[in-house]
């Protein structure tokens, strides 16, 4: 048995085009378009390429991208200062603050100052907090994207058992959340989970979010399970190659002989975290004009 692919990257291009027409009916509407800032500071490569590529899907989504670069030496007041600017800023829908920051800012403070009705990340605790009691808040993009991957592939989830590997705030967690809403039966496993294997051996649903390359092997997983792999590890490059390949959590050539469906690295989950995030940016923009979402 061969599993199904999941195809976060056309599934991606579909909410993107969905995002792309309602934004056009809001600034119809509104007389605006969904504006939504973004801050890097510092000159991390990573994040830089991760900030132009959200700049440039917000603007091909019809939708206002505005880029705010500090200096790596920027001081907490400089960050704090823009961030209360843009909270007050009506034509700034959602905020988001490129992570990692360097390391003399506190990362919980920042992102606390975030108006959490722009916190389009969806990382504040007040929206961590709309998650967990179930109320309308912001979901972080990359565990929403997983459940929209989920859902379109399994219909309704739930009674299924859900293992999500992996606790972070980002990922883990919040996906345990949307999980349990979802009425699966969720278990949280994490570095301290004894047995592994025999845990997600049980799971109908397993979502990898840890960070190492290729971990969760084919003879963890029940026959049949529905494996989304949320991991972007990049392998030393082979000789001669100035790269190394980029693998996820999941042993994806033992797991696909197994597993009913299976998120690729590259090409299942990594697309749809950008697109989720476009989307939030046009929720905030209704609710901030309090107008109806057409669909
Ligand atoms: P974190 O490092 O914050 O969390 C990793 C989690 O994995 C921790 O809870 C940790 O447990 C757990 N863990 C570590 N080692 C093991 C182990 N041997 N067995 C079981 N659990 C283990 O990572 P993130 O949640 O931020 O990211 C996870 C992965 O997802 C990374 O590869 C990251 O690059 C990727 N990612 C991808 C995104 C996308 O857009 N596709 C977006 C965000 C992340 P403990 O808490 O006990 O330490």
């Amino acid at each position: 048995m061969s599993a199904e692919l999941i195809d976060g990257k056309a599934f991606a291009e579909g909410l993107r085009e969905k995002v792309g027409a309602l934004a056009a009916t809001f600034a119809a509407k509104a007389g605006r378009k969904a504006g939504l800032a973004v801050v890097l500071v510092g000159e991390d490569p990573a994040s830089q390429v991760y900030v132009r590529s959200k700049g440039k899907q917000t603007v091909a989504c019809g939708m206002a991208s505005f880029e705010h670069k500090l200096p790596a030496t920027a001081s907490e007041a400089d960050l704090l200062g823009l961030i209360e600017q843009l909270n007050a800023d009506r034509s700034v829908d959602g905020i988001l603050v490129q992570l990692p920051l360097p390391d003399h800012l506190d990362e919980q403070k920042v992102i606390a100052t975030i108006a959490p009705d722009k916190d389009v990340d969806g990382f504040h605790i007040i929206n961590a907090g709309r998650l967990a009691v179930g109320q309308e808040g912001f979901v972080p993009c990359t565990p929403l994207g997983c459940l929209m991957l989920l859902k379109d592939r399994l219909g309704d989830l739930s009674g299924l058992d859900a293992v999500v590997i992996g606790r972070s705030n980002i990922v883990g967690k919040p996906m345990a959340q949307l999980l349990l809403q979802e009425s699966c039966t969720v278990t949280v496993a994490h570095s301290r989970t004894k047995d592994l294997p025999g845990v997600v051996r049980r799971a109908d649903i397993v979502v990898a979010a840890v960070g190492r390359p290729e971990m969760v092997k084919a003879d963890w997983i029940k026959l049949g399970a529905t494996v989304i792999d949320v991991g972007i590890n990049r392998l030393p490059p082979e000789p001669g190659a100035d790269k190394g390949r980029l693998v996820g959590d999941v042993d994806f050539a033992g797991v696909r002989d197994v597993a009913g469906a299976i998120t690729p690295v590259p090409g299942g989950v990594g697309p749809m975290t950008i697109a989720v995030l476009l989307r939030n940016t046009l929720v905030a923009a209704h609710r901030n004009e309090g107008v109806a979402l057409a669909a």
